[in-house]
């Protein structure tokens, strides 16, 4: 080991033995049980109780990867994972990762990288003009969605104030309130918490029999909290949500929001993807009166986590909102760059702009729609088995590639058998690792989600998965 100047030979033979194993998991990744069967402290006992006094050779951690952590890895890249949504990546983001990784750069403001920061301005308009927002929108890449909207949210909360709570606190503001649908993500309430704005003031308005936000509820609400001397804040609406992927219907929140003032942030972590397909801009009617929006491409877009891109209509508000100068980090070039930690809650950030554009560049944006439109007919066909096999039911409306459903062999009329009976097909699915399914709770019923969206997923993995389900179904439940 040589501690003074980098070994390039010693690297060239390290980083080729990890190429080489990464070139054999993705030949061997559908051997793997897909959801790691390993019991809760485990690898942890396998592990050393403290570091080694001396360096180690890099040859020793792959091999010592392979027998102790390897098992407690769940395969979010095997093409027969369905479960949650996915974290996808691919071939061009991966090798961009690693160049992001072997520069190191720390791209807090212009001046630390240009290319960083000038990339990043580039694809995201990219990407905009991709899933037909608005020109005037301007985007920045956030690690999660989580951040994206918790930073929506706290720059709602400042333009609305006039940038007070920023310098006085929330002390004498009176409550205010945030709107999102009973089925929004579990990211949104936690915002408003961190926000400081008192999670009781998280509304969560009905939904219709399609799991999509019942416009009239939310106005009621708002007209409420206007009686009640609240002070409506942000609304959210999802485009996908968590649970069925249902489309909250943007024209009418939009018209409420500007009929009220009131901030509006749109959530399409998951299906913002589906954007690039023209068949799917019908969801963002009503974008005129966005303030904010927020879709991940580390989830349907092959680039891998973390990435997240995030719009805005008010560049300056975001930046009013969260720029912070102390001297050191003061550089000739504010004035005329963007520099994205003012677009963010930390200081530092990765390079994320790069596999970006190693993705957009090696697919294409045909290349792109064509993948969509395969998972989405994947999902049409799986649907279909669904509907026609008598003992299982589709529990929510399809709306693009995620089937919600469960088995009903029909002699079972208790509600909560047939959700224990579920929620044991699902156990008994995954404890055979040949697929990996996640479940939700749709109108109470116990809810399989198949999520059809990974990278390299083809026909005959679907196929498979209904074979497994339908098998273990009849394993666990004999009328099946
Ligand atoms: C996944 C998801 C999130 C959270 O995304 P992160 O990037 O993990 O924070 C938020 N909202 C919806 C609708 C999601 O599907």
């Amino acid at each position: 080991m040589n501690l003074v100047m980098p070994n390039m030979d010693e690297f060239r033979k390290h980083a080729q033995q990890a190429i080489e194993w990464i070139a054999r998991y993705y030949e061997n990744i559908e051997d793997y049980p897909v959801k790691s069967q390993v019991q809760p402290g485990e690898i942890y006992n396998e592990l050393p109780a403290s570091m080694p006094d001396t360096g180690e050779q890099i040859d020793r951690m792959i091999r010592d990867f392979d027998d102790t952590l390897l098992k407690g890895i769940t395969h979010w890249q095997s093409p027969k994972f369905f479960a949650y949504f996915p974290a996808n990546t691919s071939v061009p983001s991966m090798v961009a990762e690693m160049m992001t990784a072997a520069m190191g750069v720390q791209g807090m403001k212009w001046e630390t990288s240009p290319a960083a920061a000038e990339l990043e301005q580039k694809v995201m308009e990219w990407l905009r003009d991709a899933i037909g927002l608005p020109g005037e929108f301007e985007g920045t890449i956030q690690d999660s969605a989580s951040t994206s909207t918790l930073v929506s949210i706290l720059t709602a909360r400042e333009k609305a104030t006039g940038y007070a709570v920023n310098e006085e606190g929330l002390e004498g503001k009176g409550a205010f309130r945030v709107y999102g649908s009973v089925e929004t993500h579990s990211s949104i309430e936690r915002a408003v918490k961190v926000a400081g704005l008192g999670r009781k003031n998280f509304v969560k308005v009905p939904v219709d029999e399609a799991y999509r936000m019942r416009p009239g509820e939310l106005e009621a609400a708002i007209k409420r909290d206007l009686q009640d001397g609240h002070r409506p804040l942000c609304i959210v609406a999802t485009l996908g949500t968590t649970g069925s992927t249902s489309i909250d219907p943007l024209p009418r929140i939009a018209e409420i929001s500007e009929k009220y003032g009131i901030w509006l942030h749109v959530d399409a972590a998951f299906a913002g993807s589906a954007l690039i397909l023209k068949d799917y801009r019908w969801m963002i009617e009503g974008m005129e009166a966005v303030d904010t929006f927020v879709f991940n491409p580390h989830k349907w877009l092959f680039t891998n986590f973390d990435s997240s891109a995030y719009f805005v209509r008010d560049a300056r508000a975001l930046t009013n909102t969260f720029q912070l100068i102390p001297e050191y980090l003061k550089t000739r070039s504010d004035e005329q760059v963007n520099n994205y930690s003012d677009w963010t809650i930390p200081l530092g950030r990765r390079f994320r702009a790069l596999k970006l554009w190693f993705v957009l560049r090696y697919y294409g944006l045909n290349g792109l729609q064509e993948k969509l439109t395969r998972h989405i007919e994947m999902a049409k066909t799986f649907e279909q088995q669904v509907n026609e096999h008598p003992h299982f039911e589709r529990l929510a409306p399809r709306t693009m590639n995620v089937v919600c459903f469960r088995m009903n062999p029909g002699d079972i009329t208790s509600k909560e058998q047939l959700n224990a009976l579920n929620e044991e097909l699902l156990h008994s699915i995954n404890r055979s690792g040949e697929i990996y399914l996640t479940h939700t709770r749709l109108d109470g019923k116990y809810t399989l989600r198949m999520v059809i969206a990974q990278t390299h997923v083809e026909d005959r993995h679907v196929e498979q998965a209904w074979e497994v389900i339908r098998h273990t179904a009849k394993d666990i439940h004999a009328s099946m």
